[in-house]
């Protein structure tokens, strides 16, 4: 700065519209489609314009219980990226006790893989690839975080056409509960999986927006899912932390 400037205030940054936090409400259920669906008593959220705030909602056909609308990802306080941090570690040692040696590895959502960055002390030979809907994807790769980035969803026909049996691991960590068609999404990470493959869910419970404790539950039909499209569940019924291998 000159010696005769003025001081002065620094200009004020551009305003930006802010990230909407909540996706558009839905009338049907994410997980089968059925419009038979129950808000929460007294937590009923709102059904027309704008909504202001998301609310639990509860299919009466298949039981499965999800945000709506669902949240927009955020920024999250430091005490629960302190949770995910531990969270990524426990994953990355359960999936290390099932499959030790896996030459590669797809993490899906991975936004600027810290799961992949993470996962990599325990699989130092293993090649890690990134999909993510953003363009943070591609950050990471040229952080190193990342060997090859996909940016879009593992759904659209280019980039499932391209992965078709390619990964000996797919990982989706917190991904499901926040996407608007999960089991479209569990289709298209099991068609990217070799036979042999294993699949790694942690979902997180849609009830606790922050808290991730043990013992939360996925989506009700996730196992009847996995074992009608062939797979194994190696996995208990209340762990929050799924692996399942698939077999053909
Ligand atoms: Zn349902």
């Amino acid at each position: 700065m000159s010696a005769h400037s003025a001081p002065s205030v620094p200009p004020p940054l551009p305003q930006v519209p802010p990230v909407p936090l909540y996706g558009p409400h839905r009338a049907d259920c994410p997980w089968c489609g059925s419009r038979r669906l129950r808000s929460r008593p007294g937590r009923q959220g709102p059904r027309q314009g704008a909504p202001t705030r998301s609310v639990l909602d509860r299919c009466r056909d298949c039981r499965h219980t999800f945000r709506n609308p669902l949240l927009a990802p955020r920024p999250e306080h430091p005490a629960v990226r302190a949770g995910i941090r531990l969270r990524h570690v426990l994953a990355a040692r359960a999936l290390l006790r099932r499959c030790p040696e896996p030459e590669s590895w797809l993490d899906v959502g991975t936004g600027d893989a810290d799961f992949p960055r993470r996962a990599r002390r325990y699989f130092p030979y293993t090649s890690f690839d990134g999909a993510d809907p953003t363009h943070r994807v591609l950050r990471a790769r040229a952080a190193d975080r990342v060997e090859e980035a996909f940016v879009g969803r593992l759904t659209d026909p280019h980039i499932a056409a391209r992965l078709r049996a390619r990964y000996d691991v797919v990982s989706l960590f917190h991904h499901l509960e926040r996407v608007p068609n999960p089991r479209a999404e569990l289709h298209a990470a099991l068609h990217v999986l070799r036979p042999g493959g294993h699949l790694l869910l942690d979902v997180a419970d849609p009830r606790r927006l922050f808290a991730l404790p043990p013992g939360t539950s996925h989506p009700v039909g996730l196992r009847a899912e996995l074992e009608a499209r062939g797979c194994t569940v190696l996995t208990g019924e209340r762990n929050s932390r799924l692996i399942a291998r698939k077999e053909a």
